[in-house]
């Protein structure tokens, strides 16, 4: 079917959901086997939701308050971990090994031009490791991954006196995303982090 309301709406799955085509053509045809009735619940309970969830003020973790419970944890260690989603941080604190604090660094790192957004998260990240002993670089190991992790350690390197930066070891896949690896794996590489 070629139908324009159709080719806006997996526009905009594509620009905001970053939905493939198939899962697009999977979501509109629900639409369709849909009554209005329950078009309207989903759209008011996606509102709902949108409303009831900020950005923690410390670590940008998405949840339901302006300081989220892990940064509140006064029993946490003194150890920082660099993760590229709000889901990553859910993927570690259910392997129950790491009993540090989070940082959600979820912008790519461009050497084009200034990015206000990078430029902030980097400072708030310089701030946050005051009072910390280790940073682990989790961030998935694609290629913006890899180079992210990269740029911040040496950005780290000429502002702060921090020598204990460890990345994930190698037990992740290359190009795979930390979303998707299994519990097992996860904790290995966390087990065998590797100094930078
Ligand atoms: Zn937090």
């Amino acid at each position: 079917m070629n139908n324009i309301e159709i080719q806006k709406l997996e526009e905009l799955l594509k620009t905001v959901f970053d939905f493939t085509k198939k899962q697009s053509q999977k979501f509109i045809f629900n639409i369709f086997k849909s009554s209005s009735e329950d078009i309207d619940q989903i759209c008011n309970q996606i509102k709902a939701l949108r409303n009831s969830i900020k950005k923690c003020n410390i670590c940008n973790r998405y949840n339901e308050n302006t300081i989220c419970n892990i940064c509140l944890d006064t029993n946490r260690t003194k150890q920082l971990m660099l993760v590229g989603n709000s889901l990553d941080i859910d993927k570690f604190e259910n392997i129950g090994l790491y009993k540090g604090k989070y940082f959600v660094f979820d912008q790519n790192i461009s050497l084009k031009n200034e990015d206000f957004i990078v430029s902030s998260l980097l400072e708030k990240l310089i701030d946050i490791l005051k009072d910390k002993n280790e940073l682990i670089l989790s961030l998935s190991p694609t290629i913006e991954g890899q180079f992210n992790m990269h740029y911040i350690k040496k950005f780290l390197k000429n502002k702060i006196n921090f020598t204990n930066v460890f990345q994930l070891s190698t037990g992740i896949p290359l190009g795979s995303s930390v979303e998707y690896i299994d519990q097992d794996t996860l904790k290995e590489s966390l087990l065998n982090k590797i100094k930078m």
